[in-house]
């Protein structure tokens, strides 16, 4: 229920009952607590000659954050690990490289603790921690994005050094890129007699990454996760980078971070597995995670221990939350559990008139207006094909498009069928979609619909590059 006619006369300042009059001579029969849908909405104000304008994602989101926004003083800062993803193609090693980490490295392990799974885990390298993300891949990665949640520091892609660059490893370096953290590379597999580390370094080069002893300064580990071999250095590799990029936070604040997962357990009720980013979570601590509240009654480790209070960069399972949170939604304690309540609420409230706001995603249709606001610099593409040839030509022709106006970056390509990834990867990038001699599926459609990603769909490429052409110069004819 987005807004009702007595809201929205509120808002514009008019008399409910002349919104009424203006409904019925447009043939809807409405009383003042009627909602309004989108449609009718716009068809109404028109009629009036008010502007209306729907909210944009980054202001509902100022709006959903309330607390302590306060920016950390620098003296306040202190070094936090870094939290590392494990990304690449299948089969290529990413969930025997966690499980080695996680068996021989966890801070805990030498006293014979058993670890769960909640969704990270910590391991220690010379007295520094690292945390990692226990799900690999980066599906999961980018729906977070999607979400807002940008979670990683670092991400390791891991590449089979008997297999070389395969298509998800090249859908990994585009996501990590378009997040723009660093990746080092993990050469793995190399115990394998066809092993050809040096092939999958020349293969990296295509892609931009030019390892270090190559000149560049993409840092490449070989490794073996099977046989526990060179485990050692890319831990130190993954401490090195994170020096390098200065990650910190300060320890002495309300905490805030991100569910990365959640469940309703039958004995203990909504349990939360959050990512501290900034502040330290504490026993008692009142707690809101995107539309629920509640109060911190238990944390828990990996271990199953009990903790009184997580720091930056780690994380645990939270108990005390009135209903199960989302994954990716952002997490905050605050002063007071009523405050935590009432914004908890306010944003149930929002949620329900958000069918109201409609994104401002970059769309063809409404490219032109958007650069001449300036809302749009540069136009971000994601190119699925059924084959490479196509890609080529397609993208060669669609970066040549760019103007003074707005550049056009073709951020990720792929042979196949439009899927749910490319559209968190475009929503997270504010990238549409092209399909060429490809289509997306029903569920893929729909997430299309839910995120407001702009899919399009091709059989001749002169087609392709017209309608963006004429989208950038406001000739585009409306889609029928
Ligand atoms: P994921 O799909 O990327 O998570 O890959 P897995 O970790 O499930 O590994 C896929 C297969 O490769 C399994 O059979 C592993 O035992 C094997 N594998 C993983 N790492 C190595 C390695 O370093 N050497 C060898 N020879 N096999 C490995």
């Amino acid at each position: 229920l987005p807004i009702t006619v007595k809201e929205f006369a509120e808002e514009i300042g008019e008399a409910p009952n002349n919104l009424i009059v203006e409904l019925m001579n447009m043939g809807v029969m409405a009383n003042v607590n009627q909602s309004l849908d989108e449609d009718t909405l716009e068809l109404l104000a028109e009629e009036i000659g008010v502007q209306i304008k729907f909210k944009t994602e980054e202001e509902e989101e100022t709006l959903m954050r309330v607390g302590p926004e306060i920016e950390d003083k620098e003296e306040d800062l202190e070094v936090r690990p870094p939290i590392v993803t494990v990304m690449g193609h299948v089969d290529h090693g990413k969930t025997t490289l966690l499980d080695v980490i996680r068996k021989s490295r966890v801070a805990g392990s030498e006293a014979g603790g058993i670890t769960q799974h909640i969704g990270a885990y910590q391991a220690k390298v010379n007295e520094k921690l690292i945390t990692f993300i226990d799900t690999p891949g980066h599906e999961a990665f980018t729906a977070m994005r999607a979400r807002g949640a940008q979670l990683t520091d670092i991400a390791i892609l891991v590449v089979a050094a008997d297999d070389g660059i395969m298509p998800q490893t090249e859908e990994a370096i585009n996501h990590a890129k378009a997040a723009g953290i660093p990746i080092i590379v993990a050469i793995n597999k190399i115990d394998k007699a066809n092993a050809q580390p040096e092939r999958v370094k020349q293969e990296l080069t295509e892609y931009g990454l030019v390892p270090e002893d190559w000149g560049g300064n993409t840092i490449c580990v070989n490794v073996s996760a099977l046989q526990e071999q060179n485990i050692d250095e890319l831990l130190e590799m993954i401490i090195l980078v994170s020096e390098m990029e200065e990650l910190k936070a300060n320890p002495n604040r309300l905490a805030d971070g991100v569910v990365i997962e959640a469940e309703l357990d039958k004995g203990r009720g909504p349990v939360a597995t959050i990512l501290v980013k900034n502040g330290t979570l504490k026993i008692g601590d009142p707690i809101l995670a995107g539309l629920t509240s509640g109060r911190v009654r238990a944390m828990f480790n990996e271990f199953g221990e009990s903790l009184d209070k997580a720091g930056p960069s780690s994380a645990v399972e939270v108990l005390g939350f009135n209903e199960v949170p989302a994954a990716g939604d952002f997490v905050q304690s605050l002063e007071d559990e009523r405050q935590a309540r009432d914004v908890a609420s306010d944003r149930q409230d929002e949620r329900r008139q958000s069918e109201l706001k409609s994104d401002a995603k970059v769309s063809l249709d409404d490219l032109y207006n958007q650069i001449q606001e300036g809302e749009v610099k540069e136009l971000n593409i994601i190119i699925k094909a059924d084959v490479q040839g196509s890609i080529e030509a397609l993208k060669a022709s669609l970066i040549r498009l760019g103007t003074d106006e707005v550049t056009v970056n073709v951020i990720h390509t792929g042979v196949g069928g439009v899927n749910e990834t490319d559209v968190n990867l475009a929503s997270a990038s504010n990238a549409i979609i092209i399909g060429f001699n490809v289509r997306p599926d029903n569920k893929t459609i729909k997430a299309a619909e839910k995120e407001k990603v702009d899919i399009r769909t091709y059989r001749v490429i002169y087609k392709a590059i017209e309608d963006i052409k004429n989208a950038m110069a406001g000739l585009l004819d409306p889609e029928l």
